[in-house]
């Protein structure tokens, strides 16, 4: 039953559901209706607005079904594996095993936001002595106490080194607690001195050869420890073959900010395409289906382009949005203030350019963890940035802050200094908390008043 684009209520959708189950909707196993996520006490849903096809509905679902999708799993014998930091490489090995699942306990980062604080995991996280001056990404210790969010993993691998102090402290009292972790590192990614040999990472930036080196037997002990678990030893082929796998989700979502971000009416909006390019770091744990789920979406987006309708107007400020935002409503706000999403550097750049197919398979993925934004200077991450505003044609840009994120301290004021120096586009710098209802018509006003500045900038 194809309907005119637009933004639904959580009710809304429950009249739309009706219809399309009349109609005869073919849904996964997961499938149903939206709202019944919130017996699950995800009580954010109510006051979010999703986009109206059967697309984003099996995106939702897929989504909010992961917890169950983890425990069926582990039931039917597959080992769990917690990746933790990296976002996007270590995963890549464990779903070249056949009975390996992998997943990041960091996604705990959003359960404040979409339970509404009523978990308590940030209370919990407060108890252990990580408090407030720590990123949201503290309520995985408190998911970890509980253990009512996702199964304890079987093993648990954390990259170090080249990340944010919030994570490497809050993993290390993860460990306090009993959980063993396998820790790997990422070392800083240097420029290359002039007559070093380099390596030419994806998304285009060189590193020293010796770091890929590095990195590389940092994750032959990662494999090593995965064959343990798997209790089957990964072979070169294998390892290519989940490769290509990855390659095949990451092209598909490539493709999807593509015509997204490029459309001349928006075709999706903001936060069914946060929980798209979020589906490139772990697939959500299960990865044929992630595929499906991205080919549907980006089927649905082709159709509304050919038609020529979308969810916003045709005038809706094209902005460029740096950080994930600790409250999913933000991206709603966005399309309420007239803006748009038009390109996203949401710290995973890496897990989403495409990991290279003609190297050795463990280079290529050392050559990908390298690659990612933290791993390098707030400069470099500047000039990405720059070059993706370039490509998808955004007209402002809004650096998100994530509260207590020992990495926004600064780097706003760096991605803003390399931004202005080689672009004439306003730049607004937020913050928004997990639940941001408070903090919500402040950033309304802002947000509105970049929009103004754009749609002036047009007319001048
Ligand atoms: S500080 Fe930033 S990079 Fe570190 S865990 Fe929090 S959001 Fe992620």
């Amino acid at each position: 039953m194809t309907e005119a684009p637009r933004q639904l209520t959580l009710e809304e959708w429950d009249r739309r559901y009706e219809q399309l189950d009349q109609a005869g909707l073919i849904q996964p196993r997961y499938g149903g209706r939206l709202s019944r996520h919130l017996h699950d006490g995800d009580y954010r849903l109510a006051k979010l607005r999703y986009d109206n096809s059967p697309a984003a509905l099996r995106l939702w679902n897929f989504l909010l079904t992961e917890e169950d999708r983890l425990r069926e799993a582990r039931e039917c014998g597959k080992r769990v594996v917690g990746t933790m930091k990296d976002l996007g490489t270590v995963p890549v090995i464990a779903y070249s095993f056949s009975n390996l699942v992998a997943f990041y306990p960091d996604g705990a980062w959003w359960i404040p936001c979409v339970m509404e604080l009523s978990a308590g995991l940030l209370e919990i996280a407060d108890s252990l002595g990580i408090d407030e001056s720590f990123c949201p990404v503290r309520a995985m210790l408190g998911a970890f106490v509980t253990r009512c969010h996702f199964p304890v993993p079987d093993l648990l691998v954390c990259s170090a080194g080249a990340v944010c102090d919030d994570f490497s402290a809050i993993a290390q009292r993860l460990e306090d607690l009993g959980h063993r972790i396998l820790w790997w590192e990422v070392p800083h990614r240097p420029v290359p001195e002039p007559n070093e040999v380099s390596v030419l990472l994806p998304g285009g930036l060189p590193a020293p050869e010796r770091q890929v080196d590095l990195v590389k037997s940092e994750l032959l002990r990662v494999k090593e420890a995965l064959e343990a678990l798997a209790g089957t030893s990964l072979d070169e082929t294998a390892l290519h073959a989940g490769i290509k796998k990855a390659n095949e989700i990451r092209r598909c979502l490539a493709e999807l900010r593509r015509l997204v971000y490029t459309a001349q009416c928006c075709p999706m909006p903001a936060l069914e395409m946060l929980i798209a390019e979020m589906l490139a770091i772990h697939y959500c744990s299960d990865r044929d289906e992630c595929l499906r789920v991205l080919e549907a979406l980006l089927s649905e987006v082709r159709r509304r382009i050919a038609s020529g309708v979308g969810v916003l107007g045709a005038d809706a400020a094209r902005v460029f949005w740096v950080n994930p935002v600790a409250d999913l409503r933000a991206m709603n706000l966005l399309e309420a203030c007239g803006g748009r999403i038009c390109g996203t550097e949401y710290l995973f750049t890496h897990a989403l350019d495409a990991i290279p197919q003609d190297r050795p398979p463990m280079e290529a993925l050392a050559a990908t963890a390298l690659a990612d934004p933290m791993a390098g200077s707030s400069r470099q991450r500047a000039e990405r940035i720059c070059r993706d505003i370039g490509e998808f044609g955004a007209e402002a840009v809004v650096v998100s802050r994530i509260p207590g994120a020992s990495h926004c301290a600064l780097e706003g004021w760096t991605i803003q200094e390399v931004v202005r120096s080689k672009m004439d586009i306003p730049i607004l710098e937020i913050e928004v908390p997990p639940v941001a209802d408070a903090a919500g018509p402040g950033l309304r006003t802002r947000l509105e008043a970049l929009v103004e500045t754009v749609k002036r900038r047009r007319r001048t």
